[in-house]
């Protein structure tokens, strides 16, 4: 019994089925339909707890970037092994709060934060506002002197650190539009902190996501330390330190660091320059959920051609946008094993776009109504969904230790176009 994924070890191959915690995934997607996104709690658990070790005996928070997988029952479950949450929007402050998580432990990301949403965050009490620009700093400070509160704030350095990932996905180069310039972060610090609905309590960086080497993350958090230590010489303390997150997962041949190995890694760094006293926090996204999940698609049609060979499934790009979008690798397995010779295949879906694929050049030994899997599509997966193509979106399913819990209701068809209005009908006197 081995998993066909290295870093996904609640999943494995059980005789010719592909077994998630103890479901085979073929009767999940006989029994709730295709296209099915499924989860395994416990891997999930498994992923956060190996932050939580690692930071075990020091003042901590990990933030779970929630927009990687904002199912209720997904935050539910961090929610209640202690988590806290890394939102940015409004939107998903209120996914918190609906899956009983705790305000008070969430951190407010994002570059461009309405007034609103400012206040709401404000009224529900967020732990603190990760500020990406000056003019930021102003707009918040204003809205909670007229709420009567104070706003906790980090500033979000972007530490001109190449994070050697996909360009869409890095974020703390200069090029970047998040975060505040390295140079202009102090003047940025004193400015905050002659705010009057402002309180400093921290600094935070990400350096952008699926990074798989340790170093980009000691070089940003050498600049961030040496900030911190500018900031305190103007007598504004810096109470903690959010180290972002952006660790990644394996898809291929990927070996990225472990969790508890990364942390470790930092920890040691911190201390070495005499600032272990200060609360450390994280805000993993994929690295929590990615290699948790798989989306289960059933194989519509066979088109074997001169140049390649299609092989047409359920699910499509609006689904599982990745491949699309970032080119990206995600290993696809049949749920249950075929013991016919494999031929390469196009995996593509039904979108009209040639875009539209989900894996090339594979070797499959599929038929018409096999289902497959794709692996390690737990992250930025459901939740880049769309309806494009007027597709309804998938359903969702949780399993733990061979329970499945249907968590989201496949979409239907009347709701995709709930809230449209056809035009009023022609008034007889106009032209
Ligand atoms: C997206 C994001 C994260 C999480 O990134 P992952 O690569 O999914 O770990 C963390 N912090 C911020 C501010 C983000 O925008």
């Amino acid at each position: 019994m081995t998993s066909p994924l290295p870093g996904a070890p609640w999943l494995a191959r059980q005789g010719q089925d592909l077994v998630l915690d103890g479901c085979s995934l073929a009767d999940l997607g006989q029994r709730f339909g295709t296209p099915l996104y499924v989860y395994s709690r416990r891997a999930m658990q498994a992923a956060l707890s190996a932050y939580q070790r690692a930071l075990s005996g020091r003042p901590h928070l990990v933030c779970y970037a929630m927009k990687a997988n904002s199912a209720l029952a997904v935050l539910q479950t961090f929610a209640q092994a202690g988590c806290g949450f890394d939102i940015v929007s409004a939107g998903e402050l209120e996914r918190v709060i609906a899956a009983g998580g705790d305000p008070a432990k969430t951190v407010f990301s994002g570059v461009g934060k309405r007034r609103a949403d400012m206040h709401r965050a404000l009224e529900a009490g967020v732990l603190c506002f990760n500020v990406e620009s000056e003019a930021e700093l102003d707009v918040l400070s204003e809205v909670a002197v007229a709420a009567s509160r104070t706003a906790r704030v980090s500033l979000r350095v972007n530490p001109d650190v190449d994070a050697g990932t996909h360009p869409y996905i890095s974020t703390g180069l200069k090029g970047n539009k998040f975060g505040i310039a390295h140079e202009s972060a102090v003047a940025a610090y004193r400015h905050a902190a002659s705010l009057p609905g402002l309180e400093v309590t921290g600094i935070d960086f990400h350096i952008g996501s699926q990074i798989t080497q340790v170093a980009p993350y000691l070089d940003a958090l050498d600049r961030m330390l040496d900030l911190v230590e500018a900031v305190e010489a103007h007598g504004i303390r810096v109470h903690h330190l959010d180290l972002g997150g952006g660790l990644g997962i394996t898809y291929t041949d990927e070996s990225p660091p472990g969790a508890d190995e990364l942390v470790s890694r930092l920890i040691e760094r911190i201390d070495a320059r005499g600032h272990g006293h200060r609360t450390l926090m994280f805000e993993p996204g994929r690295s929590l959920v990615g290699n948790a999940g798989v989306l289960v698609t059933e194989v519509l049609y066979l088109k074997p051609g001169e140049v390649k060979n299609f092989c047409i499934v359920d699910a499509a790009m609006n689904d599982l946008v990745r491949p699309a979008m970032y080119e990206a690798w995600m290993a696809i397995e049949p749920c249950r094993q075929r013991t016919e010779p494999t031929l390469r295949w196009d995996v593509v879906g039904p979108v009209c776009e040639s875009g539209d694929w989900l894996g090339r050049d594979r070797d499959l030994a599929v038929q018409p109504g096999d289902r497959l899997a794709v692996l390690s599509a737990g992250a930025y997966g459901m939740v880049m969904a769309s309806n494009y193509n007027s597709r309804p979106r998938a359903a969702e399913v949780m399993v733990d230790n061979g329970q499945a819990t249907l968590i989201r209701e496949r979409e239907d068809v009347r709701s995709l176009f709930a809230g449209e209005h056809l035009l009023p009908p022609k008034s007889p006197r106009s032209p």
